[in-house]
């Protein structure tokens, strides 16, 4: 993407090789370079467990695929990196163990609905001050008195953008503890951790596994204390991924690098094209010039991301765009190979009835850009 004149060089590209290679590299002759998957519920633990030398010992505790998983993950990340079964199983396993009776917490009140749903189940009961705050305005709260702030930048479905390190360094002076869920852009796009958050949460569901086959997630820290107690709660909970989906999700990843730069330059492609339309009332996407956080999306993110927010005149007219185009899948979700696209309004979203989430997947750009323009000509005509 191409952000306008930035004020800040932008951040330097991550590597991704260590990410193919931290298991291939220490490879002894005949072994399997794709890793292997292994299901074993239980390992052979001879005498004292703590001095026996067993790896593993049972699978609720740890295993070899999550191994391979969580190396991977933690080479993306910068970071020691714990696996779940879903991004949900990630989030509940920071908020749930760190947070307890009388402590602040905000959320995002434009965020992944389900984190709301949980805190509204499970924290506020249980004596948690739950606060919701938009995206767009936690930078410059009062943060005195809060254990822990959550972000989702960009935020969806509206794609607002906070500065994940002003938050940062306000926070610490309150002496809370940071959370960047990081799943739109994933740490190729943007690395919390390095602008000072303290726990990045992502779901594994989306571009990171990216074949819309497999549910998962992952937490990532170098805060010790909060990794221990993350462990703990996955251990005694039980909410652990299954062998078959680490597997999955470790083989999706080693593409993650090349689907996501396609689907970021063709979301790119399209948010100027709707920008450009007749047939589109409004579009956002972080990489427009246009777009109200671009100050911070200028500094803080190498990628737009594979989401683009398209509104028309009317749900009528959105319905439209979904049926015609032809390389566009009518789905919710994003992060996958294939696009896909709904009206947000379906899901009790805060938007009006013709905002349209594009989730770009890795068709050919020039591809879906023709396809997208025959079907807004046809709604303009
Ligand atoms: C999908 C999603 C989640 C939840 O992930 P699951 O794998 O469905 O549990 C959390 N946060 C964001 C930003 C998401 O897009």
């Amino acid at each position: 993407m191409t952000p306008p004149e930035p004020t800040t060089p932008p951040p330097a590209v991550p590597a991704f090789a260590p990410v193919l290679h931290h298991r291939t590299e220490h490879l002894t002759p005949g072994e399997p370079i794709a890793a292997p998957m292994v299901s074993a519920s239980t390992f052979a633990v001879p005498g004292d467990p703590t001095t026996s030398g067993a790896a593993y010992q049972y699978a609720r505790w740890d295993q070899p695929t999550w191994t391979v998983l969580e190396q991977s993950l933690a080479a993306l990340e910068g970071a020691p990196t714990l696996a779940f079964p879903s991004g949900m199983g990630a989030i509940a396993a920071v908020l749930m163990p760190l947070l307890s009776a009388g402590d602040r917490v905000l959320l995002p009140s434009d965020g992944y609905g389900a984190v709301r749903q949980l805190a509204d189940a499970f924290l506020t009961p249980r004596g948690v001050q739950v606060e919701y705050v938009p995206t767009s305005e936690v930078a410059f709260r009062d943060l005195a008195g809060v254990r822990l702030v959550h972000l989702e930048t960009p935020s969806n479905p509206g794609l607002r953008v906070c500065d994940v390190a002003a938050v940062a360094e306000r926070a610490h002076a309150a002496g809370a503890l940071v959370v960047v869920d990081n799943t739109t852009l994933t740490a190729l796009g943007q690395r919390p951790l390095e602008l000072g958050a303290d726990v990045v949460v992502s779901s594994d569901t989306k571009a990171v596994n990216g074949h819309s086959d497999a549910l998962g997630g992952h937490v990532s820290t170098r805060d010790e204390a909060v990794l221990e107690r993350v462990r703990q709660w996955r251990t005694l909970v039980g909410g652990i991924p299954g062998a078959h989906e680490a597997w999955l999700i470790h083989r999706g990843l080693e593409t993650l690098e090349v689907r996501l730069s396609r689907m970021c330059t063709s979301a790119q492609a399209l948010a100027e094209l709707f920008a450009s339309h007749p047939a589109v009332e409004s579009v956002a996407y972080p990489g427009l010039p246009d777009h109200p956080d671009r100050d911070v999306v200028a500094h803080q993110m190498r990628l737009g991301g594979p989401l683009v927010a398209v509104t028309f005149a009317d749900e009528a007219t959105a319905e439209r765009f979904i049926a015609d185009m032809r390389w566009m899948v009518p789905a919710t979700s994003f992060g996958g190979t294939h696009t896909s696209a709904e009206r947000r309004a379906r899901w009790g979203d805060d938007v009006t009835p013709g905002f349209v989430r594009v989730a770009v997947g890795c068709e050919p750009t020039e591809e879906l850009l023709t396809e997208a323009r025959r079907v807004l000509d046809a709604l303009a005509a």
